[in-house]
């Protein structure tokens, strides 16, 4: 047995997930369970050969935005290209990936993996790194769209929050000047959960800036802040949101995927310094982690798909949580049952095109609603070209397609996507960034 086979084995053979199917296998499992099935494809010890390393650490959170890293280690993926020794790494929060990603694998860390948006922007600025050291970054895919909400506390059930707020406005006043301020939380400030909970709430009306409290608070604080009513809202990616619900602490106001259908969501994105080190191993990566895409997007694998995510090794969680969303099914925990596929995440292809090209109007976006809120200078509009040319390598993505023979109709012709459009009839031109941001009433930039 060589060392790869025998550590697959091991993994397989030993991991909590073997174990559960094992115990489920005894039990007899219904006629077409899916379980966690062997690697689709054996290693290529060949092409192992001409890569400059087979190695590489990428972080991952748990949640369903990591799907194809876990599935790209996890069905043999990376190993089909050469990877062999590819790892996914579990951080223990976003603030711990960038500074696992600042230390690099060399130094026990990690060489990239998955982010937030715009996280590789200002980890590649320095604005977010120690010292404010700028660490050279490439954006390189996107992982999915979708799979976030806002989940909202039990306590103000009879509220019933929903998408539009602009009904509710009265109770977001009450609440500040009785000093209840509505308090919001998200996992780490000025990346994706801030934006979604910011434009929803701008959105009805509510200035985030003086109607609610924002604060960055760890998941597991923020579900137990939620419990005794001094958290009002969280909001985060998969399976969390349908947790609150599933475990009666609070319900849905909202899925991201209501609010903009199809919008981008995290990316993967490694060291500039690795990738330039290593030329054939990112393409390698590439592929790998393209073709976990186009696996996870096939509906008939993910029951599997929540098996293989829920077990300890990854989430340590439930399958009966990430079942729902990845269906697109959501109790609301209000009385309402969305049960559309529209609603689940996508990892390679949606009814908007490529899920896995990173559209580098979607990080325009990401820069002009940091400009929007302040978090970075209204300059930054002016130099987005050249700044989101540094860091999106998309050239790199098509290469990795057309190596892998992925069909021209699944390859971007643009770097646009084209106009973008929220629930509430704003649109986004991305040749035009200024003219959304004058569109919008409730922001903090002077436009
Ligand atoms: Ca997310």
């Amino acid at each position: 047995m060589t060392r790869l086979s025998r550590r697959n084995f091991l993994t397989y053979a030993g991991g909590a997930f073997a174990t559960s199917f094992l115990l489920k296998g005894c039990l007899g499992n219904p006629p077409g369970f899916a379980q966690v099935k062997e690697p689709v494809a054996p290693p290529d010890f060949e092409a192992a050969k001409t890569l400059e390393t087979n190695t590489v650490v990428l972080g991952y959170l748990p949640i369903l935005e990591a799907a194809p890293l876990i599935v790209a280690s996890e069905k043999g993926f990376f190993a089909k290209y050469g990877m062999l020794e590819a790892k996914v790494a579990k951080q223990a929060n976003w603030g711990s990936a960038r500074d696992n990603v600042e230390i690099g694998s060399a130094g026990g860390g990690i060489d990239g993996g998955q982010w937030q948006m715009p996280m590789p922007y200002l980890i590649h600025q320095g604005l977010i790194t120690k010292g404010k050291k700028p660490i050279p970054m490439a954006l390189l895919l996107q992982l999915n769209t979708q799979a976030n909400g806002i989940a909202i506390a039990g306590h103000l059930r009879n509220e019933n929050l929903g998408l539009d707020l602009s009904n509710n406005k009265g109770l977001f006043s009450q609440l500040k000047s009785s000093q209840k301020t509505f308090k919001a939380a998200y996992t780490f400030p000025k990346a994706n959960q801030e934006f979604w909970l910011r434009y929803w709430l701008a959105a009805g009306g509510i200035d985030p800036e003086t109607e609610v409290e924002l604060l960055t608070v760890p998941a597991a604080q923020t579900v137990a802040n939620m419990k005794t009513g001094t958290m009002d809202a969280f909001s985060t990616g998969d399976p969390w949101p349908y947790r609150i619900v599933q475990d009666q602490v609070g319900y849905l106001s909202m899925l991201t995927a209501q609010m903009w259908p199809f919008h981008p969501e995290e990316y993967l994105a490694l060291r500039a310094d690795w990738i330039a080190q290593n030329p054939k191993a990112t393409q390698a990566v590439l592929m790998a982690i393209m073709d976990a895409q186009r696996w996870c997007d096939d509906f008939a694998n993910r029951e599997e798909l929540a098996i293989m995510l829920s077990s300890r090794n990854y989430f340590g969680t439930r399958p009966e949580v990430l079942r729902g969303p990845l269906a697109g099914t959501y109790d609301m925990g209000n009385g309402q049952v969305l049960d559309d596929p529209k609603y689940a995440p996508y990892y390679w292809q949606d009814p908007r095109g490529s899920v896995s090209y990173p559209y580098q109007s979607h990080d325009l976006w990401f820069l002009t609603e940091s400009v929007r809120w302040g978090f970075l200078p209204p300059e930054t509009l002016d130099r987005a070209t050249e700044i989101i040319a540094e860091v999106n390598r998309e050239d790199l993505w098509r290469q990795a397609a057309q190596t892998m023979g992925v069909p021209a109709s699944e390859i971007p012709t643009s770097t646009s996507r084209g106009v973008e459009t929220f629930f509430d009839g704003v649109t986004f031109d991305p040749k035009d960034p200024k003219a959304y941001l004058r569109s919008l009433e409730i922001k903090t930039v002077k436009i």
